[in-house]
């Protein structure tokens, strides 16, 4: 074992007959079934990337470790297996780790494999090249951390990291590979009684019939029951259980932005857009995979004050988190809901036949007076966030097997809010954290993981976190279509600097920016519209041409307000500074 992290007197390995840790690495991660890596190589994880290559797996590499990490992250969520990140020691490893946190707090199941110096060297803190303490780093952020000093612990290092990823809640990894490790030579023969494929490494647990009755009863007695989708239940791809459910027993239901689509947003038992009357009136509500956190005013003070919540959730601790929930079915989803199936078998809802007959009513009053909206704003000039939406929405509604990726402040709530999805796990956003800078990442690992065409519809901040990576969709030709929605600032492009000066004020950008430009740069396909005309156009365009595209939508600076939906959560009102 090198001891050091100068490896300039290490001989190569005698391939095949020897192999480094780097081709174990490898050759372990094929062997428990991964077939793509997204990562950002350097010192000391190039060779591994090769070796990736080399052994069959399909490397993609990105400009920002971030975005390669919400790659992962994102292909974890779409497939149930780990999204696989490499990245390079300290500032690589820590650029990863976001995703990688990221994944965790949105339970997406991936495994970030970064290089790290030499522990004995990092430990005594003797100054070596790119010293970090990356475990200790890691570890708050993530499931599981481990570290591997040794070769012959690489192979049982990925079967386990893959258990812990997908088993129980999923959720982020962290294994510290360490150049040792990574230099050392090994006599193959050796190796091959190393690696092995976790048996059954996402274990199903099945809740405890009791709690199976309990829920029943509850959701059985309900005069006003409903269901609520989240993203978890989209992730376990249990979408005929869900059907059947809402179907069979004609339940109303409220779908969270990620879960848009695992039943129809358009469909009969929709209540999209009933939001507010559900919270306030629902008696039973079925909490299925989503946690009742900020997103849902903590089970509280919008909510009907004696509702009972259901809730099957796989981690017991989400459990009475904000609000006493009074049915927890603790288990896995699959399982959950097939006993709960058979739980109803023969039994009859005693739910107000008004219920349904009313949210119906009130969905399409609304949804007519939000298509009235988009009508009118079909004609304004410049286009505003609407304009653009009511071009953009019939389109991608008939195209219902195309990806939407979507962020933004505006962008992200009337894109949510205006396009209908009618299929499970088609909308990626930004989630739980409500964090911007997904975009590029996300869209790459959707394309990658179902070979599928993708939408992101970008606010133009949004977009600054990740364009850079869009010369990776270029790279690997993939069928991405960006849509940037110029309205040349965070929020809008109308801030004033309150000094008076000519600094631009915190939340400008450019409005005058050529984002189509960018994408040329790297020999996509770029449009810049500002008619609907020339968007429909471009759209259409872009996506039956299946090439990596770049439209920058051209919007009026006053389209948008401060933080969208969400201004309430700035800590004071913004005072109105005069100039
Ligand atoms: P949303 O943001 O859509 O409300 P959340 O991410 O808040 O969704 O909640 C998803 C929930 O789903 C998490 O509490 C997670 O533990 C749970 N979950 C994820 N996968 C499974 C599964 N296979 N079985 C049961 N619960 C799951
Ligand atoms: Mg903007």
């Amino acid at each position: 074992m090198s001891t050091t992290t100068d490896n300039s007197n290490n001989k190569a390995p005698k391939f095949p007959e020897q192999v480094t840790g780097m081709y174990i690495l490898a050759e372990a991660l094929r062997r428990v079934g991964i077939k793509d890596v997204y990562g950002l190589v350097g010192i000391p994880v190039t060779e591994a990337a090769y070796a990736m290559q080399k052994v069959g797996l399909n490397y993609y590499g990105f400009r920002f470790e971030q975005q390669a990490g919400m790659a992962a992250a994102t292909h974890g969520y779409l497939t149930k297996t780990p999204g696989v990140l490499l990245t390079v020691s300290s500032l690589g490893m820590m650029n990863g780790l976001t995703a990688t946190a990221n994944a965790t707090v949105n339970c997406y199941p991936m495994i970030q494999i970064s290089g790290a110096s030499d522990p004995d060297m990092v430990d005594m803190d003797l100054g070596t090249y790119e010293q970090l303490d990356q475990l200790n780093t890691a570890r708050p952020l993530v499931k599981f951390a481990l570290r591997c000093s040794h070769a012959k612990d690489i192979p049982a290092a990925v079967a386990r990291a893959y258990r812990a990823a997908v088993s129980g809640r999923p959720g982020g990894v962290y294994i510290d590979m360490s150049t040792p490790a990574l230099a050392e030579i090994m006599d193959a023969s050796e190796v091959e009684n190393l690696y092995f494929t976790p048996v059954d490494p996402a274990s199903a647990v099945a809740p405890t019939q009791q709690a199976v009755d309990r829920a029943v009863e509850i959701l059985t007695s309900a005069k006003h029951p409903a269901i609520l989708l989240g993203k978890g239940a989209a992730y376990a791809q249990v979408d005929d259980k869900i059907k059947t459910l809402v179907e069979t027993y004609k339940i109303p239901y409220l779908s969270m932005s990620m879960a848009k689509g695992l039943m129809p947003d358009a469909g009969p038992y929709s209540a999209l857009s009933c939001r507010s009357t559900i919270m306030q009136q629902a008696d039973a509500v079925m909490v299925i995979g989503a946690r009742i956190n900020w997103m849902l005013s903590f089970g509280k003070g919008k909510w009907n004050p004696d509702v009972k919540f259901i809730q099957l959730d796989i981690e017991p601790r989400e459990m009475d988190r904000n609000v006493p929930v009074a049915a927890p079915v603790v288990g896995d989803m699959s399982l959950s809901l097939d006993m709960i199936l058979e739980g109803l078998k023969g039994k009859t809802m005693s739910a107000d036949s008004a219920w349904l007959v009313s949210l119906q009513a009130e969905s399409k009053a609304k949804n007519a007076k939000f298509a009235q909206r988009l009508t009118e704003a079909s004609a304004a000039k410049p286009m505003n966030h609407w304009t653009a939406l009511s071009v953009i929405k019939p389109i991608l509604e008939s195209n219902p097997d195309v990806i939407l990726v979507n962020e933004g402040a505006n962008t992200l709530d009337d894109t949510r809010d205006s396009v209908d999805m009618s299929l499970p796990r088609h909308r990626i956003d930004c989630a739980s954290w409500s964090i911007m800078g997904m975009g590029m990442g996300s869209s790459i690992g959707a394309a990658v993981a179902t070979g599928k065409k993708v939408v992101a519809v970008e606010g133009d901040s949004a977009f600054g976190f990740s364009g850079m990576d869009f010369a990776t969709i270029c790279r690997y030709k993939l069928p991405v279509t960006v849509l940037v929605f110029n309205n040349g600032g965070i929020y809008n492009g109308i801030g004033v600097n309150p000094s008076g000066g000519d600094a631009p004020a915190p939340t400008t950008l450019d409005i005058n920016a050529q984002y189509n430009l960018i994408g040329e740069a790297f020999g996509a396909d770029g449009y810049r519209v500002e008619t609907t005309d020339e968007l429909r156009d471009a759209l259409t365009k872009a996506l039956a041409s299946g090439r990596p595209s770049l439209i920058d939508v051209q919007l009026g600076a006053d389209s948008g307000k401060e933080s969208g939906h969400i201004g309430y959560l700035n800590p004071a009102p913004l005072i109105e500074y005069t100039v």
